[in-house]
């Protein structure tokens, strides 16, 4: 049955248009009508090779949808039910996921946590980026790579539970464990930062800041929950000690993934503060620490893989935020477009421009 996706002809290439043909979902696998899915950084780097993926492709990972069919043996998800997809899965087996850390699955991007679908346009195998091909009016993924939509949150909102939101949500409660009271810097307003300035808010976090290269994005990130925006430059860190009694931020939240952020992140933390880093940079981006300074500040950096969650539990977490009116999904979208808005998407992405960009099929 034939479908419309944006596809990724080859790495470097603008996505097409186009039909894809999209078979009936096999054992253990489930078709997903989308409702919605968000246009993710990471999408734009696996179009540019950053990271990368198989092609041709079907990109898009942060999708929400309803249950069309499910194959022989599928029982956690019915025709009709409302999900979320998950892009990164968990086998349940691996040592990663024997010691709780699902997000760490060893198997979550090769398939062995469930069956891919293969698609065909033109006779050519397509591949699903990072699981779920939800840059498609439909897709087949496997099992575990749907979540129940918990109720409460419309449909199309949800879709950016499935990245933005899980990840900013654990960067604060996961990885950087804030607790009520502490002070937050973010850096990078894109859809992620957003998340991650609500998560700090919901968090009780008493001073929050947000840093990005724009002054055009205050606006957005004082909804979000900051409380003091900065506009990025060499002095970022001197600013931030400034705001926080000369001391820095209690914990620094790094989402661009860029050397420079990552460095001023880490200066801006206070002596024994916590920085941990969500935005995902090439290898071209190095960042240099001198071995006296990490003594002398006691620091702990850290990285952070889809916030550090489990998204079968962080899910329902979440849903409960939105239901008390405290996480507002609708404030981190700032365009909602079409599969052929995709392209433009990532050319604001690319120039730092605007919140999450949302397909709405
Ligand atoms: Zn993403
Ligand atoms: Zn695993």
């Amino acid at each position: 049955m034939a479908v419309r996706a944006a596809v990724l002809p080859a790495i470097g290439a603008p996505l097409e248009i186009t039909e894809i043909d999209l078979p009936e979902p096999g054992p253990g696998q489930v078709r997903v009508r989308l409702a919605a899915a968000g246009v993710c950084h990471s999408d734009l780097s696996l179009a540019n090779g950053t990271m990368r993926v198989p092609v041709p492709a079907v990109l898009g990972h942060e999708g929400a949808g309803t249950v069309l069919a499910v194959g022989e043996g599928v029982t956690r998800v019915a025709p009709g039910d409302r999900v979320v997809l998950n892009w990164a899965p968990s086998c349940g087996e691996c040592h990663a996921c024997s010691l709780g850390e699902v997000w760490l699955c060893a198997n979550a991007l090769n398939g062995a946590a469930g069956v891919h679908a293969t698609r065909t346009a033109d006779g050519a195998e397509l591949h699903p980026g990072l699981n779920v091909a939800a840059f498609a009016e439909e897709t087949v993924v496997a099992a575990p790579c749907v979540l129940p939509l918990p109720d409460g949150v419309p449909l199309t909102d949800a879709a950016l539970l499935g990245c933005a939101v899980l990840t900013g949500h654990g960067a604060v409660h996961h990885s950087a464990r804030v607790r009520e009271g502490e002070s937050v810097a973010v850096f990078g307003v894109g859809g992620v930062g957003l998340a991650t300035l609500q998560a700090a808010r919901i968090a009780g976090a008493s001073k929050i800041v947000a840093v990005d290269v724009t002054p055009e994005k205050e606006e957005l990130a004082r909804r979000a929950g900051a409380t003091e925006y900065v506009v990025a430059s060499a002095n970022t860190p001197r600013e931030i000690r400034a705001l926080t009694g000369g001391q820095g931020v209690d914990v620094s939240v790094e989402c661009a993934g860029r050397a420079v952020s990552i460095r001023a992140a880490w200066e801006s933390t206070r002596r024994g503060g916590r920085t941990t880093v969500v935005g995902i940079g090439g290898k071209d981006e190095q960042v240099t620490f001198n071995a006296l300074e990490i003594f002398h500040w006691g620091r702990t950096l850290s990285g952070c893989v889809y916030g550090n969650c489990d998204p079968a539990e962080d899910l329902p977490v979440l849903a409960g935020h939105v239901r008390a009116g405290r996480l507002d999904l609708g404030a981190l979208v700032t365009e909602h477009i079409a599969l052929d808005g995709i392209p433009a998407a990532f050319e604001n992405m690319t120039a730092g421009k605007g919140g999450r960009a949302l397909v709405v099929f």
